[in-house]
């Protein structure tokens, strides 16, 4: 997979050949391309989030820019005398490029993985209790490449985290051996368990044991409540069985690192709506999640990190240079 092959659109052949070009009033030259297949005519950017759009490039790109660096979308409309809808609309588009991107990254393979599971959480629509709140976002993050596998929102329920842990078995599926290290909620543990697990045939009789799938293991941050006398405190605990062959041990390094932490600093720098103590929240969850998705492509695909000073996908081995802003634009969806 590509990203920026071009390919016929319709019947996804890449012997194709440039046709014209023709000049557009905003965007400069663009090439219409024939397909020698089937015969189609179509234009670069067919199926791309800049499809049928008329602003020029360079503006969109800066009031997107603007908008993931944390300029709410109020304040976006009136510095850049722009709508909120045509923001809103670009938004969207960049965001529909995520199981596209998605697609791409599970395509590779991994040799091990630090996983840090978290909540974080802001208001949405109007202020309520956080139990019935639908800003709960919950990060799956990568330590070492600060990759984010996992950006979604909705309220802290079962669903919730059902829907992280699908794509973090994804995930396991393509790594060789990982670790999942959370704070003290235990849905992340019992759910992955229930997800990705081995039976292990010993031969006796009796129903099989459930194992943690090999080379996966899960640590909890513990806070408080295990003291027993004359036992020392443990600092973590693995929360469910793990598999007899799994080799890789988790250091103490690795379970008392958090970049997390230092990523909910930087969201609620780069995201408006996490912002604190101000009245620029999201007004709903499809509203967040789609600020969210913007910020996912971006944080991994697009930004240097701020700690490693790469670009997280890069880090992670998946692209050997970072996608700059115009690239972003022209991905062709495959999804
Ligand atoms: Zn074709």
């Amino acid at each position: 997979m590509n990203l920026f092959s071009r390919i016929c659109p319709c019947c996804n052949t890449k012997e194709i050949h440039i046709h014209t070009h023709y000049k557009t009033q905003a965007h400069g030259p663009r090439t219409i391309y024939h397909c020698a297949n089937c015969g189609i005519y179509f234009s670069e950017t067919v199926e791309t989030p800049l499809a049928g759009l008329k602003t020029p490039v360079s503006r969109i790109i800066t009031i997107l820019k603007a908008r993931t660096d944390g300029m709410g979308l109020n304040a976006t409309a009136r510095t850049f005398s722009v709508s909120k809808k045509s923001v809103i609309d670009w938004e969207k588009r960049l965001g529909e490029l995520k199981p596209t991107l998605m697609l791409y990254t599970m395509l590779h393979e991994f040799i091990h993985q630090d996983i840090e599971g978290d909540e974080l959480y802001t208001k949405v629509a109007k202020n309520v209790a956080p139990s019935v709140s639908e800003g709960w976002t919950i990060v799956l993050m990568e330590q070492a490449s600060g990759f984010l596998w996992e950006l979604h929102c909705g309220r802290r329920n079962q669903q919730l985290f059902e829907k992280a842990l699908t794509c973090l078995a994804q995930v396991i599926e393509k790594t060789g051996s990982l670790n999942l290290l959370t704070d003290g909620e235990r849905r992340y543990s019992n759910l992955l368990f229930e997800i990705c697990h081995d039976l292990i045939l010993s031969g006796r009789p009796g129903r099989p044991k459930r194992r943690l799938r090999k080379g996966v293991r899960v640590r909890l941050k513990n806070k408080g409540s295990q003291k027993r006398p004359g036992r020392k405190r443990q600092k973590y605990q693995a929360p469910i069985p793990e598999h007899p062959e799994t080799q890789h041990d988790v250091t103490e390094q690795t379970i008392h690192a958090n970049h997390v932490e230092a990523f909910n600093a930087s969201i609620r720098r780069r995201n408006a709506a996490f912002r604190r103590k101000t009245n620029t929240y999201a007004k709903s969850r499809k509203d967040l999640q789609r600020t969210l998705d913007v910020y996912w492509l971006v944080h991994n695909f697009v930004r240097v990190h701020f700690t490693t000073k790469m670009v997280p996908a890069v880090h992670l081995g998946i692209l050997s240079v970072g996608i700059s802003w115009p690239q972003l634009l022209t991905i062709r969806y495959a999804v």
